[in-house]
C-alpha cells in the first residue's frame, strides 16, 4: 500500500492535482471536504451538524472526521493506497490517522505540502466561487477564516509529518502540468527508494 496526504491551505489545488494523482497511481482519493458536502447533500444528521462550522469557515470537530475516515478506510479493503486531501487538518487527526493506518498494517510514506502566496489563495478562492457552487467560496470574509484556521490549527500537521521526515514541499504555483509533474518526481523517488 502506498499512502500519501495532499497538504496545503484552501485553493492551494488540492484537489484538482488529487483527481490526476489518483488516477496515474491507482489511489483512492479520500478527501474530508467532499464527503462532508455529500453527507450536506444526502441531509444526514452528521451533515447537518457540519453545515454550521463549514457555512463559518471553521472546522468540524475532530470526531466527526475522524469516524468519517475511519468508516471510508473499512469501507475500501481492496484499495492499493490512499491519497488524502484535506485531512489531517489538526494535531488529532494526524494522530488519529496515524493509528488507524497501524490498525490496518500500513502508513504514510509521504506528505506532499503545496506552496501557495495567500494573495494567490484568495484569487483563486474568490474565482473558484463564481462556479463552484460552494458557498464558503462567495464570501472574502468566510476565505479569511478558512485560511485563519489553516494557519491557527493546520499548519502544524506538517510539524508532525516532519518528525518522520515525511514533508515534502512543493511549489504550487505555475500550470496544472508543472505542478503535476513535480508532484509526480517526489513520488517516483519514494516509491522506488
Ligand atoms: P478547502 O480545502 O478548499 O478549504 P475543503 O473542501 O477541503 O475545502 O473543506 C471545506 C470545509 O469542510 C472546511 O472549511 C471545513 O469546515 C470542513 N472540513 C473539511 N475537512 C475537514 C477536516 N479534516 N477537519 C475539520 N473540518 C474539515
Amino acid at each position: 500500500m502506498f499512502n500519501l496526504i495532499l497538504f496545503g491551505p484552501p485553493g492551494s489545488g488540492k484537489g484538482t492535482q488529487s483527481e490526476r494523482l489518483i488516477s496515474k497511481y491507482g489511489l483512492k482519493h479520500l478527501s474530508t471536504g467532499d464527503l462532508l458536502r455529500s453527507e450536506i447533500a444526502g441531509q444526514t444528521p452528521l451533515g447537518m451538524a457540519a453545515r454550521s462550522y463549514m457555512d463559518k469557515g471553521q472546522l468540524v470537530p475532530d470526531e466527526v472526521v475522524i469516524e468519517m475516515i475511519s468508516s471510508a478506510l473499512d469501507n475500501n479493503p481492496q484499495a492499493n493506497g490512499f491519497l488524502f486531501d484535506g485531512f489531517p487538518r489538526t494535531n488529532a487527526q494526524a494522530e488519529a490517522l496515524d493509528k488507524l493506518l497501524t490498525q490496518k498494517g500500513t502508513e504514510i510514506a509521504i506528505v506532499l505540502a503545496l506552496q501557495v502566496s495567500q494573495k494567490e489563495l484568495v484569487k483563486r478562492l474568490l474565482n473558484r466561487g463564481l462556479t463552484s457552487g460552494r458557498s464558503d467560496d462567495v464570501d472574502e470574509e468566510i476565505i479569511s477564516a478558512r485560511i485563519a484556521e489553516y494557519e491557527m490549527k493546520t499548519a502544524a500537521v506538517a510539524d508532525h509529518y516532519k518528525k518522520y521526515d515525511k514533508v515534502v514541499y512543493v511549489k504550487g504555483e505555475g500550470t496544472i502540468d508543472e505542478i503535476f509533474d513535480a508532484l509526480s518526481d517526489e513520488i517516483d523517488s519514494r516509491k522506488t527508494a
